[in-house]
């Protein structure tokens, strides 16, 4: 496996792409937070990507009753690490849940909508990547879900 510089923004962008059909035939705001200057990670860009697009999924899925969705999108960077954010306004994760979502298997969805896969071999890309994946309720509702990744000096 080769690692290279990777913008994350450029990644969002890949990962947003797959939902295009979708985000415009629904009522979802997106927002995006992106850094001032360009930031990269040390990364595989397709498996970032896989990451990125299991995470927005399940945000665009968590917020299917949701009156006034938003996916909450941003990258910082934080000294020598760059912070991925996938936000929404859905239901959140029950407390009980919230150690548990990132076992295979682990799904709340009904028989055929999840396999409960998403997060445990998302949770493993971020790992291999040197990074670690958390998931945390917002205090305004919501679910947050964060990636952080060794920044890389990139192609200057
Ligand atoms: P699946 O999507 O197939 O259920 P995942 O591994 O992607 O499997 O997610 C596991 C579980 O984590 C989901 O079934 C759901 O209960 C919870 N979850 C994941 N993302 C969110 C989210 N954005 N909001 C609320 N719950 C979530
Ligand atoms: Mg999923």
């Amino acid at each position: 496996e080769t690692l290279t510089a990777v913008s994350p923004v450029a990644c969002f962008d890949y990962a947003l792409r797959l939902f295009q059909t979708r985000l415009r035939d629904s009522d979802v705001e997106v927002i995006r937070r992106w850094p001032d200057q360009e930031a990269w990670v040390r990364a595989d860009l397709v498996r970032l990507e896989q990451v990125l697009v299991n995470l927005i999924g399940n945000a665009l899925q968590a917020m299917a009753d949701t009156p006034a969705p938003r996916l909450e999108l941003s990258v910082e960077v934080w000294d020598d690490r760059v912070v991925l954010g996938v936000a929404d306004n859905g239901p959140g994760i029950a407390e009980e849940n919230l150690t548990r979502i990132f076992e295979p298997f682990f799904t709340t969805k009904s028989s055929g909508k999840g396999l409960g896969l998403g997060l445990s071999i998302s949770s493993r890309i971020v790992d291999d990547l040197g990074g670690r994946l958390s998931a945390a309720n917002r205090p305004e509702g919501g679910a947050l879900f964060t990636i952080r990744l060794p920044r890389d000096e990139g192609r200057r």
